[in-house]
Order: structure tokens, then C-alpha cells, then sequence
């Protein structure tokens, strides 16, 4: 993960947070000789999970052979263990929910959580995997990151949850916008809440179960959280006919699980819902949708050329990855690899659209020339290393100072340019030496510990303003080339404006 976003996450505050109950319950679970009275004890103190707690060891979800009248009775026959992990789940759904009244696309990660949750739960009992209760609440948690990515960038990430089509399309646009998805943020989080493994891998596993590095009991675990994510999609997402053919060919290639099976699981989830919608005081489908989406998915599990379809819908994934690693590539090439910052390529072609748009709206565009006073000495004296630093650090900078819609390019070596949208020239020039007195204020220290400064010169150009409506992109590019030269000549870390008299 990134250092900034881990930074940004470390120091959010309202991320999904633990509650106090889970907390203890953690601790808990972490004692050796932990006795069921403790439990009934911390239960005993937290009346609403102690209702619940009994309400879930009567309800069919269990089937448990006796009706427990009293918490040590629910504690004993549903185990410590299971008695732990729920009162986890409890308490985690709750601090969830919570966080899920923002939006529906945060809701429905809380719906899609607890159908997970449901549909692992029932995979488990069928494939007779241990641990049902732990893979309830792996499978609830897996989307953890969401939430907390949600948290912490409360501007940017929205949108990125509104781009994507499917769960597996917001993992590749998280993984480009931010360098990291909800899986890896989620696992960062329950690690630093002290969970037990496999829990903590299960975020990060739950997208391919098969990348990860785990043992097979694990794996098995992990590839259920997977396939119980997937089945939940099919009832919160919208695009569902291929999917059901996506999580069969999954659910066969993970866990040996055919089609068949998949349909009875389907099944069960379907029926238990409403239980779980009963314990955990949640609405998650209505039963008519519900209906709608097993009838079709049910039917496509007995079509014969399931197998086809499976393939077709194989066909379909690596089209879209395709897609996305080839627009993946087109952003590279236009990227520059050092500082991150748009290249020269970009800008060429991205500066003809900025004027056409000017012109056409009568708007004033600026664009501000940077060079790098004296940089090769910088590099002579404290090496090519420290020099790239500071051309990072610069970039930084001056995307730090500028405007989303500001356009920052790295424009050859030790130059930038900056293009600021429907700006006027007075402003600009404000704007700029704001800029340059940025970089002239960061300190950097090279490796033998000489601590220094760089500054630098600019030279700005104005498009639409000052009368200067005929000039071309050219000419706007020299025009500001032709100021930095005045800057360099006039002594430089100075600011020069093209000179508005000049006729092209
Ligand atoms: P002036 O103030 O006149 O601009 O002086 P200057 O030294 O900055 O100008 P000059 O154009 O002579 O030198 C630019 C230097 O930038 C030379 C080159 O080694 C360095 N440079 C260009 N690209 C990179 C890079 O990617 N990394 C590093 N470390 N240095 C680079
Ligand atoms: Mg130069
Ligand atoms: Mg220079």
C-alpha cells in the first residue's frame, strides 16, 4: 500500500472502528483458559448481544437439539468458539451498518456483507469445512476495505465505487487510482485490530483465492470467503446472467463444488435470509428478488451448456481485463515514470483540446513554464539520485498547489508546465509565485547529509486574456518559454509574464 494512503488511513478517525464489546470479546478470545462463564459474563453486560445471542441459538440457522432458555445454556451448546465469533459479528455488523447510512452503494456493501456471511456459512456445512462461524464473519468482513477506503477519502473514493460496473471492476479501478484495492486495506485493518488468521487474510484472498501463499486447510477457507462474495453479488448487483456462470465455473475451480450443489446452496442461502435479516435486524432483499434472482440463476445452472456458458463468460472476463490492462498501458504511455506526472506526449495533445474549449467559451487559460535553476550542479554535487528526489518532490509540489483540473506536466528533464484552466493572467501570476515559493521552501538532504534547497524560474503565458486571442499552441508554449528565458536572465527563482505588447 502506499505510504500516504496508509497514512491517511492510520490517521482517520472515523473508520469503521471496533467496538468496545469486540474489543474484550477479542481478548477474550486470546486467553488460553478462557471459561464459558467469562463470556456469559461479558455477554451478561451488553443486554442487546445477549438477546441476540440467545435469539440466534433458537433460531433453525442452528438447529440446535435443545431450546436454550439462558445465555450459559446458549454459550454451552453453541460452543465458546462460536459464541466468540458471533458476538464479533454482532458487534462488527452494527459499527458496519452504522457507516453504511451514507450511501446506497455503502449500503449495499453491508447487505452484500452479511449475505456473504450466510451464503459462506452454508458452503461450510456442505463441504463440511471447519470453523462455520469464523468463515461467517471472514465472509461478512471481507469487504471491509470498503468502508474504510469510503472513511478515509471521503472525496475521491465515491466515485470511484460509482465507476465500477461489478465487484471485480471496482478492484481493478481501485488498483489504478490508488495503487491498492479494498482487499489489502481490509487485511491492513484487521491486522492492526489483532485479529487471528486466516481471518486477516481473508480481504485480500477474497478476490483470488489462488494468488495467495496459505496452507490448504486455509486455502479451502479462503476460497470459500471468495465464492460467498461472488454468491452475494448475485443478489446485490445488477448484472447477473453471466455472473452466475462466472461463480459456477469459481465455485468448481476453487472448492470442486459443481453445479448442482451450487444450486442447493443458492437454495439455502435464499431460505435463510430471512433469519439472518431476523437476527441481525437488517432488511437485505425483498423476497420477491430474492425469487427473481434463483429462478434465473437456477436456470442457468441446469442448462446443459452450462459448460458453455462458462465459457463464454471466461471469454467475457479476459476481454475486460484486456480492456482495462491496454488502457492501463495508453495511461503509462502518457505517464511519466519518474514523478507520476503527465508527459510531454500527453500534453501535446491534451493543450489543442484545453484552447479549443477556451476559445469556444471565452474563457482565459495560463500556462506557466518551469525550469530548474542550476540543477545539473545539484545533480554534480549530491548525485543523480538526490536529483530525481527532487524532481519528485517537486512534482509533489506542484500538483500539492494546484487545482484537480489543473493540468501538471513533466515537460522534459528539469521542466514542468503547469496549464490552469480558465484563469485570468492576474490571478495566475499570484498562483505561480505561490508555486515557486513552494519549491523554494522545501528542504532536501542528500545522502552525505548536506542539506539544501532548489529554485526555480517561470515564465507565463496567457490565452483569451490581454487582447491575445489569435495565438496558437505554439505560440503559447514559446510565448512562456520566451518569459522563463527574461526569469533565467533577470537573476532567477522569479516569476516573468510574457509580455502582453508582443505580437505573434
Ligand atoms: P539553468 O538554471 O540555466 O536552468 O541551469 P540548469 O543546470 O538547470 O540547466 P541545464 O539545462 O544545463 O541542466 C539540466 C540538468 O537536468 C542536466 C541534467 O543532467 C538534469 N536532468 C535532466 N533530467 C534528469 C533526471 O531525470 N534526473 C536527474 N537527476 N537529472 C536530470
Ligand atoms: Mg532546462
Ligand atoms: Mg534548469
Amino acid at each position: 500500500m502506499r505510504a500516504d494512503l496508509r497514512e491517511t488511513l492510520a490517521y482517520c478517525t472515523n473508520l469503521p472502528s471496533l467496538p468496545s464489546v469486540a474489543i474484550r470479546v477479542l481478548e477474550i478470545g486470546r486467553q488460553p483458559d478462557v471459561s464459558p462463564d467469562d463470556l456469559v459474563e461479558l455477554l451478561g453486560q451488553d443486554p442487546a448481544l445477549a438477546t441476540r445471542v440467545l435469539r440466534v441459538s433458537n433460531s433453525p440457522l442452528y438447529a440446535l437439539q435443545n431450546r436454550c432458555r439462558n445465555l450459559q445454556q446458549a454459550v454451552l451448546a453453541l460452543g465458546l468458539n462460536a459464541t466468540l465469533t458471533l458476538a464479533l459479528s454482532f458487534s462488527l455488523g452494527d459499527s458496519m451498518r452504522q457507516a453504511g447510512e451514507h450511501s446506497e452503494a455503502i449500503d449495499r456493501v453491508w447487505r452484500r456483507a452479511l449475505i456473504a456471511g450466510t451464503a459462506a456459512r452454508i458452503l461450510a456445512q456442505m463441504l463440511r469445512v471447519p470453523r462455520r462461524e469464523e468463515l461467517f464473519l471472514a465472509a461478512m468482513l471481507q469487504d471491509l476495505g470498503v468502508l474504510a477506503l469510503n472513511a478515509a477519502l471521503p472525496d475521491t473514493y465515491p466515485s470511484l465505487i460509482a465507476r465500477a460496473a461489478t465487484h471485480d471492476d471496482l478492484v481493478l479501478i481501485e488498483r489504478e487510482a490508488l495503487a491498492t484495492d479494498h482487499g489489502e486495506v481490509g487485511t491492513w485493518l484487521m491486522e492492526r485490530w489483532g485479529f487471528p488468521e486466516p481471518l486477516v487474510m481473508a480481504p485480500t484472498a477474497a478476490h483470488e483465492p489462488q494468488s495467495v501463499t496459505a496452507l490448504e486447510e486455509q486455502r479451502q477457507f479462503l476460497s470459500v470467503v471468495a465464492i460467498s462474495g461472488r454468491l452475494a453479488d448475485l443478489f446485490v448487483s445488477s448484472r447477473r446472467e453471466m455472473d452466475t456462470a462466472v461463480v459456477a465455473g469459481f465455485a468448481r475451480q476453487w472448492l470442486g463444488v459443481e453445479a448442482d450443489m451450487l444450486r442447493a446452496a443458492l437454495d439455502d442461502v435464499t431460505e435463510a435470509l430471512p433469519l439472518v435479516e431476523q437476527v441481525f435486524e437488517a432488511r437485505l432483499i425483498s423476497p420477491e428478488q430474492a425469487a427473481a434472482v434463483l429462478d434465473q440463476a437456477r436456470e442457468l445452472l441446469a442448462m446443459r451448456n452450462l459448460k458453455l456458458l462458462q465459457q463464454a463468460a471466461e471469454q467475457q472476463r479476459r476481454v475486460t481485463e484486456m480492456e482495462r490492462s491496454s488502457q492501463r498501458w495508453r495511461e503509462k504511455a502518457t505517464r511519466d515514470a519518474l514523478t507520476g506526472l503527465h508527459n510531454r506526449l500527453f500534453f501535446d495533445e491534451h493543450l489543442e483540446r484545453e484552447i479549443a474549449v477556451a476559445a469556444q467559451e471565452g474563457q482565459p487559460l495560463v500556462l506557466g513554464f518551469l525550469d530548474l535553476d542550476h540543477f545539473k550542479e545539484v545533480n554534480d554535487a549530491y548525485g543523480h539520485d538526490t536529483g530525481d528526489v527532487v524532481l519528485t518532490t517537486v512534482g509533489q509540489t506542484l500538483r500539492r498547489h494546484t487545482r484537480d483540473s489543473d493540468l501538471v506536466v513533466r515537460y522534459g528533464g528539469e521542466e514542468f508546465i503547469v496549464l490552469l484552466p480558465c484563469t485570468r493572467l492576474a490571478t495566475a501570476q499570484g498562483i505561480f509565485e505561490r508555486l515557486r515559493r513552494a519549491i523554494a521552501a522545501v528542504e532536501y538532504t542528500s545522502p552525505d547529509n548536506a542539506v539544501f534547497r532548489v529554485t526555480a524560474s517561470i515564465g507565463i503565458a496567457a490565452f483569451m486574456d490581454e487582447g491575445h486571442t489569435e495565438i496558437t499552441q505554439f505560440d503559447l508554449v514559446r510565448r512562456a518559454d520566451r518569459a522563463l528565458y527574461t526569469a533565467k536572465q533577470c537573476g532567477r527563482n522569479r516569476v516573468e509574464c510574457a509580455d502582453a505588447r508582443v505580437t505573434i
